[in-house]
Order: C-alpha cells, then sequence, then structure tokens
C-alpha cells in the first residue's frame, strides 16, 4: 500500500482527477487518506489530498510524494465521498469540493507551528530536545533537523502536541491574560481590611475574588469592575493575585456568561412531534421530517430535546440556522442547554475564531455545533441528528463554487451516519412541504402558539386610495397613526422594507398593476435606456407603455424606495422618533448588527427600520407593531418564487409583532391588496397558499413540478458571449429530449457587471437524466476560454438567483 491518490491543488478542468504517487518509505505509515500532501506536479511543487491509498497503480513510473502537511486526517472518509458526490452533482472540481468543507486558515498558506500540549517529561526524547523548553516551535524547525515525521506523527496522535496553522491578524489573539487570587481568602480579608481609602480600586478587586475563588481574563475583570490595569498590578506586585497567560480560544462568546437552562416538560403537541424524531435516533435510521410549526409554537424547545437525547447516546449534533438569524439570541439559547459543547460558525468570525471553533469540532471538544450554511460541513465522525431551522431560507443554497444546497448535503450526510434530518419551517419551501405530503419526508406538525397566543392581527392597507386621498407620502395615514400611539405609549416598532434598490419592474400607482409575461407568470423587467420591458425568462419584450394597461392612468413608472430614503423621511414625518436604520450600509462592520440589535432592545429607540435581517429570530417584549412599508416591493421581483418569498416574508414579520403580554398588530402597506400571497399571509393560511401556489407552478412548470437548470454565460466582448449563448442553447435542444423546454437566451436581469455581458438560458424538464453529462460537455466545449477566465459559464441545477 504504497500508492496515494491525489487530488491536485490546480483548478482546471483537464487536472480535475485522481492523480497517482508514491509514497516514499520515509513516509510511509505517516500517509493516510484525508491528508493534504505536497507533491510535484509538472515543474511546480502544489499541494494535493490524499484521497485513497493502494497497492496498485495503472501508471509505472510514478512521481513521489515530496511533504506531509497534516499529521492527522482533516477530512474524514465520509467527507472525502460527500466530495466525490458534490463535485458530480455540481459541476465542480473535485478540488474545490474539499476546499468548500475546510476553513479558511486550510487554504491559504499559513505558517505552520508545533503546539506542546504536556510536561516535557512525557515526550520522547527528541521531541524534547526539538521543543527545548519552548511551547510553540516553528514547523521549519522538524525540517531542518531532519526529525522523521513518524516521530512527530506518535505524538500527534497520542495528544502530546499539536500542527497548528499561524494565523496573523490584529483581531486573533491566540494567548489571554488571566487573573487569579494567591493567597487564601482569609488572607485576602485581613489584607483588604488594611488597605486605605483611596485604594478603593484594590479592595474591589479583593472582594471580587472573596466571592469567586477562581481565575478570570483580565480585560473581563477591569470590564466588571470598570478599573484600570494598575491596582492589578499593584496587587500583583504584593503577591495577593497572579497574572497570567494562557492559550485560548478565540471564543466569540467568551465575555458572555450564559445562565444553564434546562428542559421543559414538552405541551402535548411538542411530545407528539418529538416522538418520530425519537424513534429515528433509537434505531438509527435516516429519515427526515419536516416540522411545521408556526412562529412561537416551540420547535427550538424540540431540537434542543432531540440534540439532548443524540448527546447522551455519545453522538452528535448539526444545526444550522441562517447567517441573519444566527442573532445572540438564538445562540444564546443552545449554549444555555449545552454550555462548553456548543461551537458556533458564521461569517462575521475572524479567520482565526472560524479556525479555532473548526479545530474544537475535529477534536471531539464539542459535539455541538450551531452555524450558516458551511457548518453543514463539520467534520463529526459520529453525528446523530441534522437540524435546519428556517430550511426555507435561499441562504442555504451556496451561489458559487461548488452550487450545493445545504439540505441535500444534510440529506446525504444523513443517509451515510444513519440519523434523522430535521427540517424546520412555519413557512417551508413548496417542494418540501410537496414532499412531505407525498410521504417522501415525515411531516410533523405543531399547530399551536405556546400559551395559546394568537398570532397578531394583519390589517392590509391599500397605497392607491392613500393616492386618491391626496397621501403621496410613503406612510399610510393608518399606520402614521398607529406610529403616533404607540410613541404616546413608549411601545416599540419595527418598520420593513425590501431589500434597498434594485427595483426593476414597474406599478400602477393607481390601479396597481404591473406587466407579466404572458408566458412565464413573472415581472417583467424595465430596461431604462432602450425604453423597453422584457422577461428574463424567455426573452419576451415590448415597449414601455405610457399609460397604464388597464385603467389608462399615467401614473405608471417604476418602483423603489431605499431605507435611507425612509429614514429621511421618517425623520421629517416624525422628528421626535429615534429611529435606527439597519441594512446592508449600517451593519457592514463587524458586530454592529448586534450592537444595533442591543441598542433597540435596551430601547434606546422607538423604531427600528431595515431590510430582511430585522424579519428573523428578532423577540422584542416591547415591540407591539410591525409595518411593511411596500410589500410589493418582493412580490415582483423577476422570480417565479417572488409569491412565495412574499408570503415566507409576511409570515415571519408579523411574528416579531406581541410575543410576549404586549398584544400585537400588523400592518401592510400593498399596491396589490388583492394578490393571494399578500391576502393569506395576512390570515396565516399557509395550507390556502400551498394549494394555490402549487396550482400556479403547474400551470406554468415550474418547481416542484418541473426541474430547472440555469446557464448563465459573461464576457467582456458583447458579440462573442451572444455567439456562446446562442451556440450553447442551440446544443442543448438537440441534445435534450423533445419534451424539455429551453426558454431564451436572454440577457440576464443585471444585464453588465463591471463591463461583463451577462446571458441566460433555462432548462425546465421532468426527467433528463443524462444533464449532468450533457451540461458538462458545453463546459468542455469552451474549456480554453474558461482557463483563460475570460470566460465564464456557470451551471447550476437548482437556481435560486435568476440574475
Ligand atoms: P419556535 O422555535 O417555534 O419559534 P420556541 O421554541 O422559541 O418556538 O418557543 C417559543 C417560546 O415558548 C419560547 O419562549 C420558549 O422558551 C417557550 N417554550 C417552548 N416550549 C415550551 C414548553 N414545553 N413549556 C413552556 N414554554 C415553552
Ligand atoms: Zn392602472
Ligand atoms: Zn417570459
Amino acid at each position: 500500500m504504497n500508492i496515494a491518490r491525489v487530488v491536485v491543488d490546480v483548478p482546471s478542468m483537464s487536472t480535475d482527477q485522481v492523480f497517482d504517487y508514491r509514497i516514499p518509505d520515509s513516509y510511509l505509515s505517516v500517509v493516510e487518506k484525508g491528508m493534504r500532501v505536497i507533491v510535484p506536479f509538472g515543474p511546480r511543487k502544489v499541494m494535493g489530498f490524499v484521497v485513497d491509498i493502494t497497492a496498485e497503480s495503472s501508471f509505472h513510473r510514478l512521481r513521489e510524494i515530496e511533504d506531509v502537511m497534516d499529521f492527522t486526517p482533516i477530512l474524514t472518509e465520509e467527507l472525502l465521498s460527500l466530495g466525490k458526490w458534490l463535485a458530480d452533482t455540481t459541476l465542480s472540481f473535485y478540488l474545490s469540493a474539499l476546499q468548500v468543507m475546510l476553513p479558511q486558515v486550510l487554504k491559504a498558506k499559513y505558517k505552520k507551528e508545533i503546539w506542546k500540549l504536556t510536561e516535557d517529561h512525557h515526550l520522547s526524547e527528541t521531541i524534547q530536545t526539538l521543543f527545548a523548553g519552548r511551547d510553540v516551535i516553528n514547523f521549519q524547525e522538524v525540517e531542518d533537523r531532519n526529525i522523521p515525521y513518524t516521530q512527530i506523527q506518535k505524538e500527534v496522535k497520542k495528544g502530546l502536541i499539536e500542527v497548528r496553522y499561524a494565523v496573523k491578524s490584529k483581531e486573533t489573539k491566540k494567548k489571554v491574560l488571566w487573573v487569579k487570587p494567591m493567597k487564601d481568602p482569609h488572607l485576602l480579608q485581613e489584607y483588604a481590611d488594611e488597605l486605605s481609602k483611596n485604594a478603593a480600586k484594590q479592595k474591589q478587586i479583593i472582594e471580587y475574588f472573596l466571592e469567586n475563588n477562581s481565575p478570570i481574563p483580565l480585560t473581563q475583570l477591569r470590564n466588571k469592575l470598570g478599573i484600570t490595569r494598575s491596582p492589578i498590578d499593584t496587587l500583583q506586585k504584593k503577591q495577593l493575585v497572579s497574572v497570567f497567560e494562557q492559550e485560548m480560544y478565540r471564543d466569540p462568546y467568551e465575555h458572555r456568561a450564559f445562565k444553564q437552562s434546562y428542559p421543559l416538560p414538552l405541551t402535548e403537541q411538542q411530545r407528539q412531534a418529538m416522538e418520530p424524531i425519537e424513534k429515528a435516533l433509537i434505531s438509527e435510521q435516516h429519515d427526515v421530517f419536516l416540522l411545521h410549526g408556526v412562529t412561537g409554537s416551540g420547535k427550538t424547545e424540540v431540537y434542543l430535546q432531540s440534540i439532548q437525547k443524540v448527546l447522551a447516546k455519545g453522538q452528535e449534533a448539526i444545526v444550522l440556522v441562517p447567517e441573519i438569524a444566527l442573532t445572540p439570541q438564538m445562540v444564546e439559547r443552545f449554549k444555555s442547554r449545552f454550555g462548553s459543547k456548543v461551537a458556533v460558525l458564521h461569517s462575521a468570525l475572524s479567520a482565526g475564531e472560524k479556525y479555532d471553533e473548526w479545530r474544537k469540532i475535529q477534536r471531539n471538544e464539542v459535539s455541538v455545533v450551531v452555524g450558516a450554511r458551511s457548518a453543514i460541513f463539520a467534520p463529526f465522525k459520529n453525528l446523530g441528528i441534522i437540524i435546519i431551522d428556517e430550511e426555507h431560507e435561499t441562504s442555504y443554497k451556496q451561489e458559487d463554487h461548488p452550487r450545493y444546497h445545504a439540505r441535500d448535503v444534510a440529506i446525504f450526510r444523513g443517509e451515510k451516519h444513519r440519523c434523522p434530518v430535521v427540517l424546520g419551517s412555519a413557512t417551508p419551501t413548496l417542494e418540501t412541504f410537496a414532499r412531505a405530503r407525498k410521504g417522501v419526508y415525515q411531516l410533523l406538525t405543531l399547530s399551536k402558539r405556546m400559551n395559546d397566543q394568537s398570532m397578531p392581527a394583519v390589517e392590509i392597507i391599500d397605497m392607491r386610495e392613500e393616492l386618491h386621498n391626496g397621501n403621496r407620502s410613503m406612510f399610510s395615514q393608518a399606520l402614521q397613526q398607529k406610529i403616533v400611539e404607540r410613541m404616546n405609549r413608549n411601545e416599540q416598532m419595527v418598520l420593513f422594507l425590501n431589500r434597498r434598490g434594485y427595483s426593476t419592474f414597474v406599478i400602477c400607482r393607481d390601479c396597481g398593476e404591473t406587466i407579466q409575461c404572458p408566458h412565464c407568470d413573472i415581472s417583467l423587467t424595465y430596461h431604462k435606456r432602450q425604453n423597453r420591458l422584457k422577461c428574463h425568462y424567455c426573452a419576451y419584450e415590448q415597449p414601455m407603455p405610457n399609460a397604464c394597461p388597464k385603467c389608462e392612468s399615467p401614473s405608471i413608472r417604476y418602483f423603489g424606495t431605499g431605507t435611507q430614503k425612509v429614514e429621511e423621511e421618517l425623520n421629517k414625518t416624525f422628528p421626535e422618533a429615534k429611529v435606527i436604520r439597519m441594512d446592508v450600509d449600517t451593519t457592514s462592520r463587524k458586530g454592529s448588527h448586534e450592537r444595533l440589535l442591543k441598542k433597540f432592545g435596551q430601547g434606546e429607540a422607538d423604531i427600528l427600520l431595515g431590510t430582511q435581517m430585522i424579519a428573523k429570530g428578532l423577540d422584542f417584549e416591547n415591540v407591539t407593531l410591525v409595518g411593511v412599508l411596500a410589500a410589493d416591493s418582493m412580490l415582483h421581483l423577476p422570480d417565479f418564487r417572488a409569491s412565495e418569498k412574499t408570503f415566507q416574508l409576511l409570515t415571519q414579520v408579523s411574528g416579531r409583532a406581541g410575543r410576549h403580554h404586549l398584544p400585537g398588530e400588523v400592518m401592510v402597506q400593498t399596491y396589490t391588496p388583492e394578490h393571494y400571497s399578500v391576502i393569506l399571509a395576512s390570515q396565516y393560511d399557509f395550507e390556502g397558499f400551498y394549494q394555490k401556489e402549487m396550482h400556479i407552478r403547474k400551470t406554468f412548470q415550474y418547481p416542484p413540478y418541473y426541474f430547472l437548470t440555469l446557464v448563465h454565460v459573461s464576457h467582456e466582448n458583447h458579440v462573442f458571449v451572444v455567439d456562446v449563448i446562442q451556440r450553447i442553447t442551440k446544443v442543448l435542444s438537440t441534445e435534450l429530449q423533445r419534451e424539455t423546454k429551453i426558454l431564451g437566451p436572454t440577457p440576464s436581469p443585471l444585464s453588465r457587471i463591471k463591463n461583463r455581458y451577462r446571458y441566460q438560458c433555462m432548462v425546465k424538464y421532468r426527467n433528463e437524466p443524462n444533464i449532468h453529462v450533457i451540461m458538462k460537455k458545453i463546459l468542455q466545449m469552451y474549456e480554453e476560454d474558461i482557463q483563460k477566465n475570460e470566460l465564464q459559464i456557470t451551471i447550476d441545477f437548482q437556481p435560486y438567483q435568476m440574475m
């Protein structure tokens, strides 16, 4: 077994295969599957993943592995096979599929170090000499001294030393200063009694340690007592306390104490939902569950108690939460229940922090991970459950190579580990709900809210009426009145505006008419330069009308307001109201999201104004009014899921009001109050919406009745890109089956970005067993242009973004 099969770090179609290398004798017992190695490749040396080890190769003269990067596998066998599957199903390189599972730090060229995790005398002599009393050494020294890797590996496996990637970054701190008491309490007490009055700070510190006889991070102590470093130093000089350094994980939640929470006695409906999950856990059966429950129906408690069962069996759990719902409030619920067993992974963490959380998982120091999309790749070896909360969230789909959906990965891993996958949502996707209906997934329902609170009443406000009554502002009379009421009562409000900018549809402000494609049931997109309306699915187009085709009003124009403009108008209309605005502009800095929410939670503002990011997971006692300023801005996106997204969003936003004892109210402003998503959302009628929307999907041939694949092409040369997309469309129409529909080619909704022209075509099909092969052929046709980085072709088998 001296041949390693290696996936090399050369991302190109011709190198997207496994290469054989001989393992030199010195590395024979070192190299394992899932490790990274350095191999010669042409004239270069490149990194590669060992994906298999065999005894034979069909090639004769093999080159040798030059170096070993890891001493323990960084990918398990399961993850290696997951990578292969990902590459095949998303048409991405095997290499990219493996890399997407790893923290950034392991992808870049970071300095490698060896850390000592034990006392010297536990180590072998060679290693002791290597460290020469130090705790950390540069890996280079191993090479310089020619120490056999097997010796390093032996100690690594025993957990005595560790190979780590050093991360240089301002925000990372690997070492933390701690303070601990050095004397018995009675001696401390004596000293404190003798202190003079102007040494109040020293006294405070001593008193702290009298109450808490344990070490505390220095900064935490300073914050707690509001003191500077100097009184601590003074006490250190007197040998009453000691300041010491300790290597520490960069735990982003380290400053927060979490109060232990305990399982609540389940309600009858929770118990009924939990039972089948528990059964699957006990029988180690891979089942997919859809936990369909309105907000506040106790889904999270079901997750927590299911995880508890998993931990009791000595297994691990992954919980996915959408990035924007990964709020401190959400994290707190898991941390309070499972304490330090929980790792948290989200994109706001620095590279170093992510690496630390990942290492905790890899070293089995935690057994629960709560995180955004990529946490689905957590390298657990003994998974007992995978939970995806808010399963309808589109952020679970990665919009870059490899274009995977976390739900699919979850199900793949669930099968391998023979463990249940639980999808939770108040507004599941049509795809998921249809599968649950057919019995492919098991449907579990929580129909009642805890304490039988009813959902807040929703009032739909017809903005056309407002216009007819002479109100041209973006706040209806009714909403203005409610805002004033709340101000007088000192209650808080959330005002919601869909994603800023990007408004491409036209709407008649008199009658609410929007112009749809006659073939695709999506809104036409307004192109300013040509003054025309175009469909981005099928290329239908027409001139922009001067008057509304329905009511002949000239008030037909394209639609859109940004949050900034709303804020200005709010300030004008309600000068005494304090407003916090949350959108991509105000929350781009790390931690600002959390800070703004905290301010709002502490009552420092009356109104929270924001985009989708405020729609989820927020839970503020004092919020009694939620206003949706323009339901239309989502309803008419050029996307066949526009109605579904509107329904989901309105439902979710409504759930933000009246979560506690104060009753809540929701006001939805719209120019199309008769639209079924608006009406059914206001009645919290998911079932009704599902029926209606399924019917439309069937009529216009969309998922879940049909599959979609989007082919997207971009290039700087307009003529060339048009030629490419036309040829692709032609190839597709000859290769695909006759019943399959090819829409386009057409310019993308965003037809030019950064000087690149963008075109696309969409394939709709029911059954196309060779679609992957055919699409791969298309990529191969243009391999050269793609390789030169001039032409981009993306193939998306499960498109969510149609831009
Ligand atoms: P969801 O996740 O469906 O929005 P939660 O799990 O957050 O619902 O539950 C809503 C509220 O009800 C929370 O405050 C939670 O602590 C509480 N709760 C959940 N289950 C129970 C229970 N069995 N007994 C008492 N309170 C519960
Ligand atoms: Zn009109
Ligand atoms: Zn169309």
